[in-house]
């Protein structure tokens, strides 16, 4: 999607670790508009499938599915929470998940009430990078017996194995900006 390139290219920072700040209008201050755009281009890509249910995870992808919901029809989101809280009551899936940007390993819960045996979801999240947040929401997906239709990426780190696996197991990944490489040095990030 050329205009979230654009973006990328104009306020995004490479910084060390291979790490891509967007915080300028992705996942800290968030540009709605974009969000909008994004979400008719999910719409164009998915055009045709069965969606019940937008499944994302806290917090940044928060944002972008609700504002994406709006061009499935208004379908609910549910977002997996991060940590355990008495608030979450009743019975959860969870599965384990390795953070890429905080270097730790963290619970993704979702409670058994908000995914129903059956049900068409899409994954919606900011990043893919090795894939661990999605494995962890397509861990709580085959438990629950939901359907994954697609999985909509804002940003596809290329270069590493994430995108890449999904794919060869069959998902459906539409990424809305691929990066091939980017170099905080050199201040340049290159496109797929
Ligand atoms: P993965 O689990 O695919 O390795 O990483 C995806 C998650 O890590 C995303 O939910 C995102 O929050 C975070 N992440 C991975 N790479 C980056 C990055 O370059 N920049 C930012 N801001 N977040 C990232």
């Amino acid at each position: 999607m050329k205009e979230l390139e654009d973006r990328i290219r104009r306020d995004g920072t490479v910084k060390p670790g291979n790490v891509l700040k967007v915080d300028a209008f992705l996942n800290h201050q968030c540009d709605v508009e974009l969000f909008n755009k994004m979400g008719a281009e999910w719409a164009r890509i998915f055009a045709g499938r069965r969606i019940d249910k937008i499944l994302t995870i806290e917090a940044s992808g928060i944002g972008i599915a609700t504002i994406v919901a709006q061009h499935f029809g208004n379908v609910p989101v549910v977002f997996a929470k991060k940590t355990q809280s008495i608030n979450l009551d009743g019975d959860q899936y969870t599965s384990l998940v390795y953070s890429f940007t905080k270097q730790k390993e963290f619970p993704v819960i979702v409670s058994k009430r908000f995914l129903t045996f059956g049900e068409h979801v899409l994954l919606i999240d900011d990043f893919l990078a090795n894939g661990k947040a999605m494995h962890g929401l397509i861990d709580i997906c085959n438990e629950a017996g939901v359907i994954i239709e697609g999985i909509g990426i804002a940003i596809e780190k290329g270069f590493q194995n994430g995108g890449k696996e999904l794919r060869e197991a069959g998902h459906d990944v539409a990424s809305l900006a691929v990066i091939k490489s980017m170099d905080g040095e050199k201040d340049t990030i290159e496109f797929a």
